[in-house]
């Protein structure tokens, strides 16, 4: 047999489990997969970005979990590319990198008043209440009456949701407890979705959009208006056609509101965020639909303006891929330019899932885009464009990288960490109870905590 082919693979999401998992399937490939994460804990996403109240989604985890249990598979956690190891260090000692890094930040608004305290992204919201480390010390206020979301995808929906689900709802889910502390606290009564287009237009799936009354027990209120009959709606894609009827039924229901409940507006674009040193209002400025030549449906603003009392702004318009130094950048898509994952200009690099094709699709779809990367990779090394380097050391990766970051967390420190979470959470009936921080996250790891939860 060839001497092994080891890759690297950085980012330890859903795309990073599905190109590990296609490189470890091949039976007539000796080929051994390190995955390197910033963070100490894996599954990206699936345990910081799905919604607590998803447990079916984040089950998926299981067949990472599964790929993790590979012979030829190593996690190294708490590793940061461009801080502990440099990417050309990378590149020095596998014979491919992959990286699977997402789209780590958010897209802004451009408009007045969007830096304010109050205004926030959604991203930061849902990385607070998933209890990932980078925003577990974030604080909400959560005192205002009204919540105002912007923007007609899924993330939107979620955001949503979770300021509308009872307490005792959230409290069976993995939520972070310190979100599900301030979340019962909350004096928010109305959550205010707003999309900039129709609701023909909208980003978002039917599935979610039901669950905006099933999961928080309350009304959603839809003006009839926004939602009556289209000129063409047989010809639209059945997605379309759902939602318009679920949003049809809001629409027409007549029962009472709950205590707390969401609004769903359409044809509002943000024009100002105001107030007094934090947000108390928010201007929206009323569109018109215009269909382009190429058939694309844009909002046009008409000049008309309404503002709404709020204390929280959550933007939720999309998340956005980060360059990594030393590789091409497109700053209009935000992703990393390639070739069926194979990085323009980049030395044995190839990207997958959301750097490579923009933050789009379900978990699924990056299996595929997975698929893609490494059937461009093999080709690659059977085409000679990708060579073997000739003096792999799988053992010496591990020690050299033990001088790199000294906390280094390996498959096993991730295990005790799973351990001791799932234990809490078996304590209280709920899937796990998250550890808060990064200490916390280490010490456990890393095994100097005998799994006694102290604060952050
Ligand atoms: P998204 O699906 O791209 O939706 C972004 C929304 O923001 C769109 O409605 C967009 O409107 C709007 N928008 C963009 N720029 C705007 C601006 N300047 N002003 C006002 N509105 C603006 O993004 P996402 O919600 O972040 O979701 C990302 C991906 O994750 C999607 O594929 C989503 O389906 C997936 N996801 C899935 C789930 C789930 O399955 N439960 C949950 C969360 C996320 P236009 O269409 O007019 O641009």
């Amino acid at each position: 047999m060839d001497a092994p082919l080891i890759v690297a693979v950085v980012g330890s999401g859903p795309a990073g489990f599905y190109t590990a998992g296609a490189l470890l399937d091949r039976t007539d490939l000796n080929v051994w997969v390190d995955m390197y994460e910033r963070l100490a804990t894996p599954w990206g996403l699936v345990r910081a970005g799905v919604a607590p109240d998803h447990p079916k989604i984040k089950s998926v985890s299981s067949v990472y979990a599964k790929i993790a249990a590979h012979e030829r598979f190593r996690f190294f956690g708490n590793v940061e590319i461009g801080v502990d190891v440099d990417r050309t260090e990378l590149i020095e000692r596998y014979d491919a990198v992959v990286y699977t890094v997402g789209a780590q930040t958010d897209r802004k608004l451009g408009i007045p008043g969007e830096g304010l305290p109050g205004s926030v992204a959604a991203v930061d919201f849902v990385g607070w209440y998933n209890g990932h480390p980078d925003f577990t010390e974030l604080r909400f206020d959560l005192s205002c009456k009204r919540a105002v979301v912007i923007g007609a995808g899924n993330v939107a929906l979620d955001v949503a949701r979770i300021l509308c689900s009872p307490c005792e709802q959230l409290a069976k889910t993995d939520i972070a407890d310190h979100a599900l502390d301030a979340l019962c606290k909350s004096a928010i009564e109305e959550v205010v979705v707003v999309g900039r287009r129709g609701p023909a237009q909208a980003a978002f799936t039917t599935p979610e959009l039901k669950e905006l009354s099933e999961f928080t027990q309350s009304g959603v209120v839809v003006d009839p208006g926004e939602v009556a009959e289209l000129a063409g709606e047989d010809a639209l894609p059945r997605v379309v056609k759902r939602n318009l009827a679920v949003l049809r039924g809001y629409a027409a229901d007549g029962t009472p509101l709950g205590k707390r409940h969401i609004t769903l507006r359409f044809l509002r674009s943000p024009v100002e965020i105001r107030g007094a040193g934090r947000v108390e209002e928010i201007v929206l400025g009323r569109n018109i639909l215009r269909v382009g030549e190429d058939g694309w449906v844009s909002a046009q603003d008409t000049g008309e303006r309404e503002s709404l009392e709020t204390g929280l702004v959550l933007r939720a318009v999309g998340y956005r891929g980060v360059p990594i130094a030393g590789l091409p950048y497109d700053d209009h898509k935000g992703i990393i330019p390639n070739s069926n994952g194979r990085v323009r200009d980049g030395e044995r690099e190839y990207v997958a899932g959301w750097i490579k094709r923009g933050p789009t699709g379900i978990i699924g779809t990056n299996k595929k885009c997975a698929v893609e990367t490494v059937t461009q990779l093999l080709a690659d090394l059977d085409s000679g464009a990708l060579r073997r380097h000739s003096h792999m050391d799988t053992d010496g990766i591990e020690s050299w990288l033990a001088t790199r970051q000294p906390h280094l967390v390996t498959e096993q420190g991730w295990q005790l960490i799973d351990a001791v979470e799932r234990a809490a959470g078996g304590q209280s009936g709920r899937p796990r109870v998250k550890l808060r921080g990064r200490k916390e996250l280490l010490d456990v790891a890393l095994g100097r905590a005998n799994a006694e939860i102290s604060g952050g």
